[in-house]
């Protein structure tokens, strides 16, 4: 005979322990609300994540008076965003200019973003983040969903809990079980992510390189280059069966003032991270008892390196609508789609601009085996520094950012 489920009791419990779960729990529990989180993996150490802590998830952190000791941690501090197209050089966003209190992007390894903002949560006693537990279905009863049925360290067991969120990442399961519907935007192209060394005299510095049908992404990460090279979509292998040399080759031709790095630095497709790039976002984010966030709600395209951002977002305007009406037990359904009313607009407002992209820059630039010519656009924001406030605040702070409105328990 089978063994009954042990069940735990929860107001809030999160799947992922990614940006927008951590963040959303350690939210939730400093308004004074039980919340267990859950990680399937035993750490936050996950290479090529995404590392970029936006102004506006930097001005969360100053409101809720994390930023002092955040800043303390090893991070790169960037302040403008620059595009070289072939021989020549681009500056198109300007971050010093922002209305935040810090004014750069910070590069920091998400794993130290997630360890501290875990550190944080974990000493308040009524925060429960579970390492090594996976979510594997929704308890459904009445047409509700009343929690999760997990497995983790002690075997297979029931969390039951007033609001279930689904904050696992962009190949959701729970998202997949809840059968709300999905909406696929479609992306051109996927991202090759690999290392180049730093030297001394590098610009520390966030680069685009456009050359010969090629794209390439340098990000300054103090002790080396973390690097995407775009290809078309379901490229990789082709890249691979033309072997090491070539790829090495292209590489060379587009990393400019890194070319020579290459072919010590990249020895085997092993050090080849592919990122299968998707776009896509729900249509209805909630189900009585459940709601999605974060890229479990919505995949970015890299355009832009605005997921975690998002994710933080979301996880804000979760928090501030829903803490109130946790306190007062479970959430109507009505609550949970008012966190979609709030998020829905600024996520669709950034999709559409990283599909145009991707459809009006990115793919030509891939299909063709000249270096183009320089839009309007960027030749004006090079030209009229002011002008680059303006892509700094749409990357760096997002449509409607958000502000914690919680006050501490
Ligand atoms: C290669 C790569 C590079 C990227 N670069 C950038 C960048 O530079 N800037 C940027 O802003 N964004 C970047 N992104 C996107 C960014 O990482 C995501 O948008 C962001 O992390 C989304 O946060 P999230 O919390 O919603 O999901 P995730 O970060 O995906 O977190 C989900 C978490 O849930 C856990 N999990 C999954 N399933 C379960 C389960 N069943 N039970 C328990 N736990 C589970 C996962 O282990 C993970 O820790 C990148 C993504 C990739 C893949």
């Amino acid at each position: 005979m089978e063994e009954p489920l042990e069940s735990i009791s929860t107001s809030c419990v999160i799947a992922g322990g990614g940006p927008a779960g951590m963040m959303c729990g350690y939210l939730l529990a400093r308004a004074g609300l039980d919340v267990t989180v859950l990680e399937k993996h035993a750490d936050f150490l996950r290479d090529f994540r995404g590392d970029t802590v936006h102004p506006s998830t930097l001005e969360i952190m100053h409101e809720l008076g994390l930023l002092e000791d955040f800043l303390k941690l090893p991070h790169t501090e960037i302040r403008t965003g620059n595009l070289d197209i072939g021989d020549r050089h681009f500056t198109i966003g300007d971050f010093s200019r922002l209305p935040t209190v810090c004014k750069f992007i910070a590069l920091m390894p998400q794993w130290d973003f997630l360890d501290f903002l875990a550190g944080r949560a974990r000493k308040m006693p009524n925060f429960h983040l579970l390492m090594e537990t996976q979510a594997k279905d929704l308890i459904q009863e009445d047409a509700r969903i009343c929690g999760l049925k997990v497995s983790g360290k002690g075997g297979e067991y029931e969390i039951r809990a007033a609001l279930t969120i689904a904050a696992d990442g962009r190949h959701s399961i729970l998202r997949d079980k809840s059968g709300l519907p999905l909406r696929d935007l479609g992306s051109p192209f996927d991202a090759l992510w690999l290392r180049l060394p730093v030297m001394p005299g590098d610009p520390a510095d966030l680069i685009g390189k456009v050359k010969n049908g090629q794209i390439f992404v340098m990000i300054y990460r103090s002790d080396y280059w973390q690097c995407a090279y775009l290809i078309p979509k379901g490229g990789f292998d082709t890249i691979q069966r033309e072997g090491l040399e070539r790829f090495r080759a292209r590489l060379k031709d587009i990393a400019g003032f890194a070319a020579g790095r290459v072919e010590d630095a990249i020895r085997d497709f092993d050090q080849v991270k592919l990122l299968t790039v998707t776009v896509n976002r729900l249509e209805q984010w909630a189900r009585p008892g459940f709601l999605c966030i974060g890229d479990a709600a919505h995949a970015m395209s890299p355009v832009g390196g605005v997921g975690i951002n998002l994710a933080i977002q979301d996880a804000v305007a979760t928090a501030n609508i829903l803490a109130p009406a946790l306190r007062q037990g479970t959430p109507s359904l009505e609550m949970l789609n008012k966190v979609q009313a709030r998020r829905a607009f600024p996520t669709k407002v950034i999709q559409a601009f990283q599909v145009m992209a991707q459809k009006q820059l990115l793919a030509p630039t891939l299909a063709s085996a000249q270096t183009p010519e320089a839009p309007l656009f960027i030749k004006a924001l090079d030209r009229w520094p002011w002008l680059r406030l303006f892509p700094a605040r749409f990357i760096g702070m997002g449509p409607r950012p958000e502000h914690v409105r919680l006050h501490n328990r």
